[in-house]
């Protein structure tokens, strides 16, 4: 039988995502009502490292949940990867008596929290805060449907440029290692051709796919391209849209091609509905699992139920693309 959860801190790691915030409110909230005491651990890991801890009380979190990025702010935390680093932040939790942690980011802070757990005994439970959405246990991460609402209204715009020209438009979206963001935005906005990190699709097919396009002369030529897509995997360092739209103007003259990469826009702005109701849900859920002793993993949702997956097997496995998708995508836009 663990011990009981009487003070929890709560994090955000990693990437930040729109609808955070929702998620850090409904923490605290949840946290206040089961008549826990709640902390704020600012900028992640290095936060609980240099002790930027502070106790969180209900109008802490007033009129954050239409805010994008996190009032907690984020960080990527080198030395949290050192023993002594950790050793450091769970000696900042003792001072303080915090026996629980609610930790909101991608896989990387959920091995970080793994580790703490493990090492120190210091009850965690994560929430999939990332706009990637390739956490495996979940449909839903945190983040990825606004993410990706904002790349579909901007490639509907380009979308209106590119039906007035006679050229090929490719545009860059988030996704260093996974292809969501681009294959949900492509699948939306009609795009010709979807090239993903995940899928090994030779660039010679988009080539003649695109050669075959121009003899029909289609309308509009959209390729949409995530940031970590390789077109030679023997070139790594050569990725994303720049790559593919050198290439397509090196392989196929004549073709005027035009580049947008959308960057940073995709992390911003207010969280969609769909946000804020599963960070809001996941968050309760999340503070629920420390006070029922179901610690040390990650709390999602799988077919509209609440989904709990063990920390090491979410940050092992990875939610993986089918195949079959860039069927659809060939078969909707012939
Ligand atoms: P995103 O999906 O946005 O990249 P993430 O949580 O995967 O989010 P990472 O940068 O991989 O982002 O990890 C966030 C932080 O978690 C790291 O900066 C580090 O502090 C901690 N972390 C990641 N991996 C480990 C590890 N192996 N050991 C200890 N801490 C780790």
């Amino acid at each position: 039988m663990s011990a009981k959860v009487t003070k929890i801190g709560v994090l955000t790691s990693g990437g930040d995502s729109p609808g955070m915030n929702a998620a850090i409110r409904a923490v605290v909230r949840t946290a206040l009502y089961r008549n826990l005491e709640v902390y704020g651990i600012m900028r992640g890991y290095n936060g609980m490292i240099e002790d930027d801890i502070y106790q969180m009380g209900s109008r802490s979190v007033a009129n954050i949940i239409q805010r994008g990025g996190t009032i907690l702010k984020t960080a990527r935390s080198k030395d949290f990867y050192g023993e002594e680093g950790r050793k450091k932040a769970y000696e900042n939790l003792q001072k303080r008596g915090i026996d629980g942690l609610v930790v909101i980011g991608g896989d990387g802070s959920f091995t970080g929290a793994y580790k703490l757990s493990k090492e120190f005994g210091i009850p965690c439970t994560g929430i999939p805060g990332t706009i990637d959405k390739d956490l495996y246990g979940t449909d839903f991460t945190i983040g990825f449907d606004t993410a990706v609402n904002t790349a579909v209204q901007a490639i509907d715009r380009i979308r209106d440029t590119a039906d007035s020209h006679d050229r090929l438009f490719i545009v860059e979206v988030m996704g260093r290692h996974a292809g969501y963001i681009a294959l949900h935005s492509g699948i939306a906005t009609g795009a010709e051709n979807i090239l993903m990190p995940e899928v090994t699709t030779t660039l010679d097919e988009m080539l003649t796919s695109l050669s075959e396009q121009e003899k029909r002369k289609k309308l509009v030529n959209l390729v949409v391209v995530a940031e970590g897509y390789q077109p030679d995997p023997d070139k790594p360092e050569l990725r994303g849209a720049t790559e593919v739209a050198r290439i397509v103007e090196e392989k196929l003259k004549g073709l005027e091609t035009r580049l947008t990469i959308l960057g940073h826009i995709q992390r911003g702005g207010p969280p969609t509905c769909i946000d804020r109701f599963i960070a809001s849900r996941m968050g309760y859920h999340s503070v629920e699992c420390l006070i029922e002793g179901r610690h040390n993993v990650m709390v999602g949702i799988l077919h509209n139920n609440m989904h709990y997956t063990p920390l090491e097997i979410a940050i092992r496995e990875k939610q993986k693309i089918g195949e079959d998708w860039l069927n659809i995508v060939k078969i909707l836009a012939s």
